[in-house]
């Protein structure tokens, strides 16, 4: 029996302290008013980690890495890369003993290094080896996936795909039943082609190929629950690589099951091809309340950056109304009323800008993800939509006068001018100050409304002091409500090394007065300010 902190055996109250510490980020940060709004289908809710995946959370944005596991490094810094991306999920291969060995040493760094993205180990054909031999990899694994096509054949199949499933759990994990057209199991599609033909069904070969993927997903979810797990511990998908049959697939598959789903469209390719397939597959699903979390497998450029998937992801999801992850920015394509690249350029370095500044702002703001932007080429549209969105401008237009009207909320504010450097560091000024007086700062929804002292409310950080406890580079904001002499914002940071927490002072100025019971733990040792 899990407690509510999804783990099997007794917490310290030091440990619970981390952990509804850790959940209470998750939750904000993954928590979505606009998930609400739009029906979805009801599903169990499965936790990975402190992430929860179904059960009416949003819409989960998960990646993969395509690092050797084996090799520490490369893995942890991919890893590292795609949660800063907005990876909420990121998936492992491990395939051979090297990586199942290196599983808990990337996954200790991670940590240390403040990333709490849960971890998915992604298994094929020797999973139940792997997880047997390396208990301490099952152990620092949050999730298996397993793909019925390859744990084996025959009686065999059965028997490594039920190991799996006790390992997990015993360890108190859930599974992904990953059901994958490109390694469907065998025996059922030649089984399902000799009923087709016996019985004249005139079902088209991938008619009935989709058929297995659906009834492999089922089967394989009836014997994990007879291997031990819970409805709440298991999530399923059925990929392909064509966007109509994985629309069926999943239509079918959501008619049948309430478990969970993980959408992707598998091998999707390169570039826009892998992007509009997947947007148009998963358009359709997600828009009919169908997934829980969604990957998208782009094939990156030799070199290219693994994040484009993540950034695609979070995109589909922003465009459906499901999610919001950063401000959007509304530019039209210019036409011949352009002749300079001025306001193309705007355009990409205020996307740019946004991009590099989004994962300081969501910290430090609440909302400021529903903001819209909008870089207009000239006074056709410019004006009009510039108005619409919460900060536009509208740049000149051939023969127009070089003036740029900036409109925030709908009023005309400030008109610039200048070359594209002065516009894009004026218009980024601009930002930041709308930013800072529309959205109020980030306090988390714990301790909403508590006029506590703070230092009571900062107690789970200052108390749990072991290098886990509090993530490096996380920053915590509070005002302090307790002595209203106090307007600054108090911020602490625990280096990667933990050997410090450093405490400074943002404007205006706050003084720490000693015996207001602020206490710095350094290296174990408590100093009281
Ligand atoms: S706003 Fe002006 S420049 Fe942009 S597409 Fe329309 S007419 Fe062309």
């Amino acid at each position: 029996m899990l407690n509510r902190y999804g783990c099997a055996h007794p917490i310290s109250r030091k440990g619970r302290n981390t952990l509804e510490l850790r959940g209470m980020f998750t939750q904000i940060e993954g928590f979505d008013a606009t998930a609400s709004r739009h029906p979805r289908r009801k599903t169990y809710g499965v936790k990975v980690g402190h992430v929860r995946v179904g059960g009416g959370a949003p819409i989960v944005v998960q990646s993969m890495t395509n690092t050797d596991t084996a090799d520490i490094e490369t893995t942890l810094k991919q890893t590292l890369e795609l949660a800063e991306a907005g990876s909420e999920l990121v998936r492992w291969t491990v395939n051979v003993p090297e990586a199942a060995a290196a599983v808990p040493e990337i996954k200790r760094r991670m940590l240390d290094a403040g990333c709490l993205a849960p971890i998915i180990g992604d298994f094929h054909y020797n999973g139940h080896v792997l997880l047997t031999k390396y208990p301490e990899c099952a152990k620092a694994l949050d999730k298996y996936r397993i793909n019925p096509g390859n744990v084996g054949a025959g009686q065999r199949r059965d028997e490594q795909f039920s190991t799996i499933c006790k390992i997990a759990r015993d360890n108190g994990k859930p599974v992904r039943i990953g059901v994958n057209g490109g390694s469907l199991n065998q025996e059922l599609v030649m089984r399902k082609m000799q009923e087709n033909t016996d019985k004249n069904m005139g079902k088209e070969s991938e008619e009935i190929i989709n058929d297995c993927m659906v009834i492999s997903a089922l089967e394989s979810t009836v014997l994990a629950l007879e291997s031990g797990l819970r409805h709440d511990q298991i999530i399923i998908s059925c990929k392909t690589s064509r966007p109509r049959d994985l629309i069926t697939v999943y239509k079918d598959l959501s008619a049948k099951t309430e478990q969970p789903l993980h959408l992707g469209l598998t091998e999707a390719g390169m570039g826009m091809k892998g992007q509009i397939w997947s947007a148009a597959s998963l358009g359709v699903l997600l828009y009919e309340g169908i997934g829980d979390t969604i990957r998208i497998s782009l094939t990156p450029k030799p070199g290219g950056d693994r994040r484009e998937e993540v950034y695609a992801a979070c995109e589909l999801l922003q465009a459906l109304g499901l999610r919001s992850f950063a401000p959007s920015v509304t530019a039209c394509p210019g036409c011949g009323r352009t002749t300079s690249t001025t306001f193309q350029e705007l355009a990409e370095s205020v996307q740019g800008y946004i991009r590099d500044m989004m994962p300081i702002w969501k910290t430090q703001y609440d909302g400021v993800e529903e903001m819209t932007l909008a870089v207009m080429g000239c006074i056709v549209n410019g004006p009009g939509e510039s108005k619409a969105a919460n900060i536009g401008i509208s740049l000149p237009g051939t023969g127009e006068a070089p003036r740029c009207p900036v409109y925030i909320d709908g009023q005309k504010d400030v008109t610039l001018e200048g070359t594209y450097d002065e516009l894009a560091v004026a218009f980024q000024a601009l930002v930041d100050n709308y930013i800072a007086k529309k959205y109020p700062r980030k306090t988390t929804s714990r301790w909403k409304g508590r006029t506590t002292s703070w230092r009571w409310r900062f107690r789970p950080s200052w108390t749990t002091t072991s290098r886990r406890s509090i993530p490096a580079r996380r920053r915590m904001w509070c005002r302090r409500q307790a002595d209203p002499t106090a307007t600054g914002v108090i911020k602490w940071e625990n280096t990667l090394e933990f050997s410090s927490l450093r405490c400074w002072e943002r404007l205006p100025p706050f003084h720490c007065t000693p015996g207001t019971g602020i206490t710095v733990v350094r290296q174990g040792q408590e100093t009281k300010r």
